[in-house]
């Protein structure tokens, strides 16, 4: 039995989308990848979920201003180990067009490891999707590297 699992969990990661703060601009283009056919991930065997206790990968979009810091922390602990991060525009990495405003202290790659940035702002739906296929990739491998801490 958990041999069909470690053999059938590779090829379907759940994403959750965790919005630290952004303009919303990118969570439209990321709402592409879950909705218009053209763009689904699915298409590459993904899936969006609702909790981040089930997700795999995390799509995260906007600065990490002050007022959300917290809570986005909070929710990103509870995802499990080994998750991939990707960060979604120019905010996570660099604070974007927020970057030295009054409500941001360091971007999101100073709390948040980011593993995958899809430059643009916002970035085409097109990148994303590839920024999805090179998180599962690291996501893969990081599966083979340690399979004991997750079944
Ligand atoms: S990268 Fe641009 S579109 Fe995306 S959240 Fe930041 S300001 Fe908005």
């Amino acid at each position: 039995m958990l041999k069909l699992i470690q053999k059938l969990v590779p090829r379907s990661p759940w994403i959750y989308r965790l919005n630290a703060g952004s303009c919303n601009g990118c969570d439209v283009e990321m709402a592409t990848t879950a909705l218009i056919p053209r763009y689904d991930v699915e298409r590459i065997g993904c899936k969006y979920c609702g909790s981040p206790r089930h997700a795999d990968l995390v799509l995260i979009s906007g600065p990490l201003n002050l007022r959300v810091r917290e809570k986005v922390l909070r929710v990103f602990n509870e995802i499990p180990h080994p998750k991939v991060t990707i960060g979604v525009g120019a905010c996570p990495a660099s604070g974007g067009c927020f970057r030295e405003g009054y409500s941001l202290e360091e971007p999101v790659d100073q709390y948040i490891p980011l593993d995958v940035i899809v430059p643009g702002c916002p970035p085409r739906p097109q990148a994303i999707i590839e920024g999805v296929v090179k998180a599962l990739d690291v996501w893969r491998k990081r599966l083979e590297e340690d399979t004991c801490c997750r079944f």
